[in-house]
């Protein structure tokens, strides 16, 4: 049966984000904890899938209550007003920004975002313009693929929604104005005032505060509360995208708390539900909500506040407070950042170790001059890179990494414990050899 399942899978439904013969999928049945079955294997999950199974797999408290709903309330229409609705928003409210007080529902970052895009127009019409970073992901819908930067941008208009301008991002490893930190003063940050300025019409600049998905980007400790002061003066908004990085995954709630930022709008899904079921979350400021007070909110989808998504959230927020997760993920991730330090020292082949919490990336490079194994050119022509072999030896070993062309996310499931994160920086540091014999001085 194995066998054929797996060639249904293939033959028959896509492969997401690759060319269609490269995807080889393994069959997974069954995970637990921190790890997951594949092919009857025991693997380490060391990324949480997608960096978004945060509580790991199995958890009793939110399994329930989900299990409870469905006993409940299946599915009501958005329209109406629901208990779990009144308890899902009831418990964000405790843990979003404090000035964030109003909720769109969806069901994943990328709606979260499209609704972000939209929201922001509207308040700020006639501005239309949305500025977001080259190396970004955002989504892959035709708004929130506009906002993605790294080589999904290559979709331009007319497939992708108009409107969007690119910006910089605070890339200090490769940083694109060639210049140092501190030295800088931050030219990435302050070149975004400067197109505010000069393009006219914007509405809005949407920034992962730490970028995900292109490499565990984190920027340096003024960035942030510049670009708020940037966006305030400039009367644009600010949207932070928490997809990723919300949810404890930085040791806060959401990473804009690690430079006490308030954004206009905040997105997130991924770990709101600790993935269990899908959702997503568009949270916006009191002002943006008082706004469509006597205006029409024109969005809406048929699964939009879906009653079985909105029961995980509240059991994810007290498993939180329950397990004391925000400490943990503190504790832990300063573990997991020494130890990937460690792996830096003794492997050529690491060029940058970067990361906060439990949310990190080894950035491999092939010689002297920092050049990247690969780029996302080559994932787009289906070209294997090295940093793809090296995943794949490592999935051969029983840990799973989630890769860029030329990097590693290393992001657990929150609870994991230090011999679980043992285990996986043994296993790295054996396999990073590879791409050390690759290296050439
Ligand atoms: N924004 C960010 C920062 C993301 O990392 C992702 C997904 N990786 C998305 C948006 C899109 O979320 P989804 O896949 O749930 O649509």
């Amino acid at each position: 049966m194995d066998e054929d399942l797996v060639k249904l899978v293939k033959e028959h439904t896509f492969g997401t984000w690759k060319v269609q013969k490269t995807w080889n999928p393994l069959n997974v049945d069954k995970a637990e904890g921190v790890y997951f079955y594949a092919n009857g294997k025991k693997i380490l999950d060391f990324s949480s899938q997608l960096v978004n199974v945060n509580l790991g797999y199995g958890n009793k408290e939110v399994i329930k209550s989900i299990e409870d709903q469905l006993e409940n309330l299946q599915y009501i229409s958005p329209a109406f007003a629901t208990e779990v609705r009144a308890r899902a928003v009831k418990s964000l409210l405790e843990v979003m920004p404090s000035n964030l007080t109003k909720f769109f529902f969806s069901t994943s970052g990328t709606e979260a975002n499209e609704a972000a895009i939209k929201i922001a127009r509207f308040y700020k019409s006639p501005s239309y313009k949305i500025l977001s970073r080259y190396r970004s992901y955002h989504g892959s819908t035709l708004g929130s693929l506009a906002l993605t930067g790294d080589y999904r941008r290559w979709y331009a208009e007319p497939n992708v929604a108009p409107g969007v301008v690119k910006i910089p991002e605070p890339y200090c490893y490769r940083c694109p104005f060639k210049l140092k930190y501190p030295e800088c003063n931050l030219a990435c940050v302050n070149y975004v005032d400067y197109v505010i300025k000069n393009e006219g019409n914007v509405a809005g600049v949407i920034v992962e505060p730490i970028t995900g998905t292109n490499g565990v980007i984190v920027p340096p400790k003024e960035y942030l509360p510049t670009l708020r002061k940037i966006t305030r003066e400039n009367d644009v908004l600010l949207i932070t995208d928490e997809v990723m990085t919300g949810w404890g995954r930085v040791g806060e709630w959401f990473a804009v708390n690690l430079w006490g930022v308030q954004p206009d709008i905040l997105t997130t899904a991924k770990g709101a539900s600790a993935s269990y079921v899908p959702i997503g979350i568009t949270a916006v400021s009191k002002e943006i909500a008082d706004f469509f007070e006597d205006k029409m909110f024109a969005h809406g989808h048929t699964f939009e506040a879906h009653p079985v998504s909105l029961s995980a959230i509240p059991a994810v927020i007290e498993e939180y407070k329950r397990m004391n997760l925000l400490a943990h993920v503190k504790a832990m991730g300063s573990y997991l950042g020494e130890r990937l330090k460690e792996l830096k020292e003794r492997h050529k082949s690491i060029g940058d170790v970067r990361g906060v919490g439990l949310f990190w990336a080894i950035e491999f490079v092939k010689d002297e001059k920092q050049t990247p194994f690969g780029t996302y050119e080559d994932k787009y022509e289906g070209r294997v890179t090295e940093v793809d072999i090296l995943a794949k030896k490592l999935l051969d070993e029983g840990v799973y990494v989630f890769n860029g062309p030329s990097w590693l996310v290393i992001s657990p499931p929150l609870i994991i414990k230090k011999e679980e994160i043992d285990e996986g920086i043994e296993k790295l540091d054996e396999k990073i050899k590879y791409l050390d014999e690759k290296f050439s001085s």
